[in-house]
């Protein structure tokens, strides 16, 4: 997969050192952010982490999207990169680590300023924080099963999560793997009852209910995994454990200009507007009702319409 571009993507035509609007984050509601201020002939930085794309890149078929039947996550980013890549997006590769209250961006390789700043952080992978899962990651424990699941083929694999994300994972890798446990701490799954009727009927898929995965062991990659069911250990030999249990935000390193509800997610009075002027929220890292691609993109171009307007008003 090439979305992790790694390298930064600086648009020439911009000089100077001040931009219109820094967004922090590439995922849906970052990336549309950019489409909306860029078509407005705003100067912006794009400051990501990791990879662009966000949590959609975890997405094998995303079918809900209007006006799109079906496509897969990985496609999405791509294609709504390119567009934003087009129209001359200046993008760094850097995690935003801190926002002074006159909006410059610390990252760990220098310090930005701009006029506005769209916070798009998203929410991140939520981990089981057992002992050795930082170790096996890439080692047999992933957190995305469109990207590493092709390594797995043949193999025995188990999916932990009740959620949307986990029944789709343990539907793909029944295609891939040899074997699938799909394990969920209750007897009810969260996620859609198509995907799970889908599952009953996938003969490589077993659930393992009322369980939760308690301990990973093996030398030099993950051999087996301890699960606690119903007050006794399991043991299950696996060669791969697709972790699916919903995601988390990770926003406190802004807390000086933003406020967060108890869970760490970030606190508007209208979707836009953070505590600080000029200074936005989009996308997932938010309290919302719905956690969608479409409410992503939509909090984004609000975003950057509302931040191009208040602007504007201050140039009255
Ligand atoms: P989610 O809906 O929040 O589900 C997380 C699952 O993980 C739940 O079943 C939860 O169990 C379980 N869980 C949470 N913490 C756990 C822990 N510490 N140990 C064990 N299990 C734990 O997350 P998601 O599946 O990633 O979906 C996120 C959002 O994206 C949802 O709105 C979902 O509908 C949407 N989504 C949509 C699609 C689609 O439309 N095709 C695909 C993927 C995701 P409990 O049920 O017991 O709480």
């Amino acid at each position: 997969m090439d979305v992790n571009l790694g390298k930064t993507i600086k648009n020439s035509s911009n000089g100077g050192n001040m931009y219109d609007i820094i967004i922090i984050g590439a995922g849906p509601a970052g990336l549309t952010s950019a489409l909306y201020a860029l078509r407005a002939k705003k100067k912006v930085l794009m400051l990501e982490a990791t990879a662009y794309g966000g949590q959609i890149l975890n997405a094998h078929r995303v079918e809900n999207y209007p006006g799109i039947e079906s496509i897969s996550g990985v496609e999405f980013a791509k294609t709504l990169f390119h567009q934003v890549e087009k129209l001359g997006v200046e993008i760094r590769f850097e995690p935003a680590l801190h926002i002074s209250e006159d909006k410059e961006v610390t990252t760990n390789k220098g310090t930005y300023k701009g006029r506005s700043i769209i916070i798009a952080t998203g929410a991140k992978n939520r981990k089981l924080n057992l002992d050795r899962e930082q170790d096996f990651i890439g080692k047999g424990v992933s957190y995305c099963a469109t990207c590493d699941g092709p390594l797995f083929k043949d193999k025995v694999v188990a999916v932990n999560g009740g959620g949307n994300s986990a029944l789709e994972d343990a539907i793909y890798l029944s295609q891939i793997a040899k074997k699938v446990y799909l394990i969920h701490r209750r007897d009810r799954f969260r996620g859609e009852e198509k995907y799970a009727k889908e599952l009953e009927e996938c003969e490589n898929v077993s659930f393992v209910m009322n369980a939760e995965v308690k301990a990973l062991y093996g030398s030099s990659k993950l051999e087996k995994i301890t699960v606690l069911k119903e007050g006794k250990e399991e043991e299950l030999e696996v060669d791969g454990l697709f972790i699916a249990i919903g995601q988390e935000p990770k926003n406190e390193m802004f807390s000086n200009v933003i406020d967060l509800d108890e869970k760490g997610y970030i606190l508007s009075p209208d979707g836009v507007h953070t505590k600080t002027p000029m200074i936005y929220v989009a996308g997932d890292n938010q309290v919302k009702l719905l956690r969608q691609l479409t409410t992503a993109v939509s909090d984004g171009s609000l975003a950057a319409t509302v931040a191009i307007r208040e602007m504007k008003n201050q140039e009255e």
